[in-house]
């Protein structure tokens, strides 16, 4: 049997977002759905006790340099926000990797294993919007960002939080938190990749559907 229940508010991860900013997600309805409701997650394909090591790794590394440079680090759970809507309608949580404080210097960073995406360009502009506001050692403080890769260190700075990228905050979380769902575009590729099981959304595709036309004379 397939339990669902409604959330009382619908609660957006900010990793969902930046997907959804950045274009990334094709189906929206699978962001919509998690935002509105729990439900039993399928188990995906997705190696995450090879992804948490590799990760752990470059956390520790970024933690026991950031310490010896003499500033004070909070990590992961410690820096859990949740940020309401000012109509209590729909609610913003995330909690991102680091977060290191010298004097009046805040800094968040975000440890990225896996591919370059744009969406993590957005996921660090949402921290540095959100962070000023919500997480207690950040309040007041003008919070840069920082991207860590594996050989790179790109760095976000608070004015690329500009109106544009306001605007389109703004519209992402309407269009999750309407309780009116948004388009289901099931396809092989992101439903492999889904935790919302056929019970949930019946148009799950599980396989490649065959699609090869050989009896034409077009090329
Ligand atoms: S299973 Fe496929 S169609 Fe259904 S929500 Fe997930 S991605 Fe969308």
């Amino acid at each position: 049997m397939n339990i669902y229940e409604q959330k009382a508010i619908p609660s957006i991860w900010v990793t969902w977002l930046s997907r959804l900013m950045a274009d990334e997600t094709q189906c929206v309805w699978s962001i919509w759905f998690r935002t509105h409701f729990k439900y039993e997650k399928l188990t995906t394909n997705f190696d995450s006790a090879k992804w948490n090591a590799s990760h752990r790794t470059l956390v520790n590394d970024r933690i026991n340099l950031l310490e010896a440079a003499g500033y004070t680090v909070y990590v992961e759970g410690e820096n859990r926000f949740e940020v309401l809507g000012r109509d209590h309608l729909v609610r913003v949580a995330g909690k991102p990797d680091i977060v290191a404080l010298k004097g009046d210097e805040a800094w968040v960073e975000d440890c990225k294993t896996g591919q370059r995406k744009n969406s993590d360009l957005y996921q660090m502009l949402i921290y540095l919007l959100l962070l000023p506001v919500s997480l207690a050692p950040c309040q007041g403080l003008c919070v840069q960002g920082r991207l860590i890769y594996r050989d790179e260190v790109v760095e976000i700075q608070a004015a690329q939080v500009n109106e544009d990228f306001r605007t389109q905050f703004r519209a992402a979380i309407a269009a999750l938190s309407n309780p009116t769902p948004t388009r289901k575009v099931p396809s092989l590729h992101e439903c492999h990749f889904c935790d919302i099981s056929s019970g949930y959304c019946p148009e799950r595709i599980e396989n490649a559907p065959n699609q090869s036309i050989e009896n034409h004379d077009l090329f």
